[in-house]
């Protein structure tokens, strides 16, 4: 929908767009606007800059087509060594007497290159690795190669994953069990009695304290990990006739991801300090503290304890862990454990960016319809006229009532035959016009009556964007995650249009109409009208944890094209793609449904040979249509776009 013109000539300036967009709330100091109105990203949160603008043209050039993950990878490197350095600062001023050794939680992005750049940038910290399945311990066991870093293994384990755990702890590696359930504690027991290694183990404590946020159920009595307290106690019991109590010296707990109050954090913490400390009494030799995940990020820039924000900062986070652990040691009396974080999130968001192409809007006002000739105008429609017109001076609300009123009739009429199709399109078209202006006339206003508070949703435009939220975007369908969204360009002129997006899957849930907003949800966002021939690009930000693994198949888009970008030394604002991955062509997912695109495309050379027999078509047609036929397949799945 058009604002009125004398917003749409306001003046707009970058820093009004920086504003708008909460760049300098939910970014880290990682992304701008620059003169010209591109979005630019700082991978190190300094001057130096990269537009993003760029990356996506150079990737076209590549012959990436659009949608597009963008990974910044020094971005991903500057996020490892802030949380290393932050948890440092915090030992150093809290004199503390342990170390910090902090853990990636594989799970969070598996990907090669993700996890190659957080080893590479967490090598002077010690920084190691989490896993949560087998496969994921494989990665591990390959991946790590500093000795003086942890691995972490938590999750389910049947007999093999305690093996190859144990294989890792004979090549020398630091890794620990954490047992998640009281039958695992058998087995560990076991299988390191029959391999002649002595595990390292620790306890995951299902706490009391309960998280709150969207991932609240993983702590809490009854939480699906963790063993209660006399579960413990009869773990102990069980290790000690084994000989093996001296292997416990861990104690881990989990409180689910995204928390978004410190005060969840500080009484998770001070609890599962005090599990450490009755350990150590217990005669263990306790050695470490690890704290899980939960570390979250503030996607909506409001620093709330509103789901998609959080009310403290990294700085925050390490300051209240090492305090807290620290505390209760000191009034227990128990020296204090190295502490473990297993943050996934706050690592890996920021350092991913989607990039899609908003190829086509949809309106309900767009296109005009001209007045019925007919003689007699319809009774209905007159009305419809005058509330338009507000012959009567009514108030919003009562013309909303009076055009919906109206409107109703109007289909009646058309169903009962009395009202042809071409006046059923002039009593559509003068209802959404009747809107249109109440949604401009109520704009602004402190107090909108709630029947008119759906109405700028309803005549939003609605941006086609190629892309599907269920492949990149799926916890904002799963669950109503909100992630920040931009446009790329023209970030210097004043957004006219209030949209929503709509991905290309052919379901009505593939949308999105909730943005971020400093306070609230906004339910549309301002977009610049397309101008013809200029693509448009949208950024989807803080997407680079969870999101790419669990996104799915749904109408059988897959995965999107992908590259990697870094910082070029010698340049102020230089950068290279080091990796590009191509994203699934048309025949990839065919395959992963059973299908096979050779006996596909001999089935269609079958049907198109009859139909060359049967002469209804010509055979150089039927040659052009099989080759097309196989050119799609070996091609993206995702709308070509001119
Ligand atoms: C998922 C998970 C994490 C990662 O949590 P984030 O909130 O992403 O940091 C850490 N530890 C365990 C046990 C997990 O299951």
């Amino acid at each position: 929908m058009m604002l009125p013109k004398d917003h749409a000539s306001t003046p707009w300036s970058v820093a009004e767009a920086e504003n708008y967009y909460g760049l300098k709330r939910w970014g880290g100091g990682h992304f701008s606007v620059d003169a010209d109105g591109y979005m630019l990203v700082h991978p190190e949160a300094d001057q130096r800059t990269i537009r993003i603008h760029d990356i996506v043209n150079e990737a076209i050039g590549k012959g990436l087509k659009l949608p597009l993950t963008i990974r910044i990878q020094d971005l991903l490197r500057t996020r490892v060594v802030e949380l290393n350095r932050l948890f440092k600062e915090a030992i150093k001023d809290e004199s503390y007497d342990g170390r910090y050794r902090g853990v990636f939680p594989i799970k969070v992005n598996q990907l090669r290159e993700v996890v190659e750049e957080i080893q590479a940038a967490g090598k002077e910290y010690d920084y190691g690795l989490e896993c949560g399945s087998k496969p994921e311990l494989m990665i591990a066991l390959a991946m790590h190669k500093n000795i003086k870093s942890l691995i972490i293994c938590n999750g389910y384990k049947d007999d093999e994953f305690i093996r190859l755990a144990l294989n890792g702890r004979r090549i020398g590696k630091e890794i620990y069990l954490v047992v998640e359930q009281l039958s695992e504690v058998a087995r560990i027991i076991q299988i390191s009695k029959q391999m002649g290694v002595r595990p390292l183990i620790g306890f995951r404590v299902k706490l009391s304290t309960t998280g709150e946020g969207k991932w609240a159920s993983s702590a809490g009595e009854d939480a699906k990990f963790g063993l209660t307290s006399p579960e413990i106690i009869d773990a102990i019991r069980r290790l000690k006739r084994a000989g093996l109590a001296d292997c416990v010296k861990l104690v881990h707990f989990h409180i689910g991801s995204q928390v978004p109050n410190i005060q969840t954090i500080k009484k998770a913490t001070v609890e599962a300090a005090r599990f450490f400390c009755e350990l150590h009494k217990l005669g263990l030799p306790m050695q470490i503290m690890d704290v899980g995940g939960g570390l979250g990020v503030d996607y909506d820039g409001s620093r709330s304890n509103y789901e998609s924000s959080m009310n403290y900062t990294m700085r925050e986070y390490a300051r209240d862990v090492v305090y807290n652990i620290k505390s209760v040691c000191a009034d227990t009396g128990v020296p204090v454990p190295d502490i473990v974080t297993e943050s996934g999130r706050a690592i890996v968001a920021p350092h991913s960016i989607l990039i899609t192409e908003v190829c086509d809007t949809i309106s309900k006002t767009s296109v005009g319809v001209k007045k019925s000739t007919k003689k007699k105008r319809n009774m209905v429609l007159t009305d419809l006229d005058s509330i338009l017109a507000n012959q009567h001076g009514s108030s919003s609300l009562e013309r909303y009532h009076d055009a919906q009123h109206k409107k109703e009739e109007a289909n009646n009429l058309f169903n009962l035959g009395y009202m042809d199709l071409t006046e059923r399109a002039e009593a559509d078209a003068i209802y959404w016009q009747i809107c249109k202006e109440l949604v401009a006339l109520t704009k602004g206003d402190a107090y909108i009556p709630e029947e008119l508070e759906s109405l700028p949703q309803m005549m939003a435009e609605q941006y086609v964007c190629n892309f599907s939220v269920f492949q990149s975007l799926i916890d904002h369908w799963a669950c109503d995650q909100l992630f920040p969204i931009a446009p790329l360009q023209r970030l210097n002129e004043s957004p006219d249009v209030d949209a929503t997006l709509v991905d290309i899957t052919c379901d009505s849930e593939g949308k999105v109409s909730k943005f971020t907003d400093v306070e609230d949800v906004r339910s549309t966002l301002r977009l610049h009208e397309l101008k013809p021939k200029q693509p448009y690009y949208l950024g989807f930000f803080l997407v680079g944890a969870y999101q790419d693994i669990m996104g799915d198949l749904h109408n059988l888009f897959g995965r999107v094209n992908e590259v990697h970008v870094f910082l070029e030394d010698d340049e102020d604002d230089g950068f290279y793609i080091e990796d590009s991955i191509k994203g699934f062509t048309t025949n990839d997912v065919l395959g992963f449904t059973q299908y096979d695109g050779h006996i596909m495309t001999r089935m269609m050379k079958k049907q198109i040979d009859r139909a060359t027999k049967a002469d209804l078509i010509k055979p150089r047609e039927g040659t052009r249509m099989l080759d097309e036929y196989a050119e799609i397949l070996r091609g993206p799945t995702y709308l070509k776009t001119k």
